[in-house]
């Protein structure tokens, strides 16, 4: 898959840092980064089938985040394996890039939705979000249509092919 340009991301990265809070990961803005701030790249090894760290970024195409890029010792490509879903996120995932949705603030969690990126879950979680109830992320595929619809703006190609009707 070609990787296009994106116009979305005209300042790319921004410091981030990792928090460790209750036996559980958090990606945190290190700086403010403004709507459309290009954060980080999708780093990883390509994979056919999803697993538990990896992120969807097309049809039968799958990136674990936790493999290191070859030749990236920075382990930065990894960032994004911490990063926690939210029914409401700051960020979306873009052409293997991490775009901010709005203005975010320094310190302010880094999330965005699992059910934006993923068709289907190779494992799926209740969700604390605290933007919603406590439903069970399961991905894209099993949402009801008009959910699935009130993510048309944030969705990737493989996923937008899934929309009832197009935009
Ligand atoms: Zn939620």
């Amino acid at each position: 898959m070609p990787i296009e340009p994106n116009p979305l991301a005209p300042n790319p990265h921004y410091p981030v840092g990792i928090l460790r809070q209750h036996g559980r990961f958090h990606v945190l803005a290190g700086a403010p980064i403004p709507k459309g701030g290009h954060i980080m790249d999708l780093g990883g090894k390509l994979s056919s089938r999803p697993s538990r760290y990896s992120v969807q970024v097309d049809v039968d195409l799958h990136v674990e985040t936790w493999v290191p890029v070859q030749g990236d010792t920075s382990l930065d490509s990894c960032q994004v394996r911490y990063m926690n879903h939210s029914c409401k996120p700051n960020t979306r995932i873009w052409n293997r890039q991490v775009i901010a949705l709005r203005d975010i603030e320094e310190r302010e969690e880094l999330t965005f939705d699992y059910n934006a990126t993923e068709w289907e879950m190779a494992e799926t979680f209740i969700c604390t979000c605290g933007h919603c109830d406590g439903r069970r992320i399961s991905g894209f595929k099993h949402l009801n249509p008009l959910e699935q619809e009130e993510r048309r703006d944030l969705l990737p190609p493989h996923l937008q092919t899934k929309l009832a009707s197009p935009g």
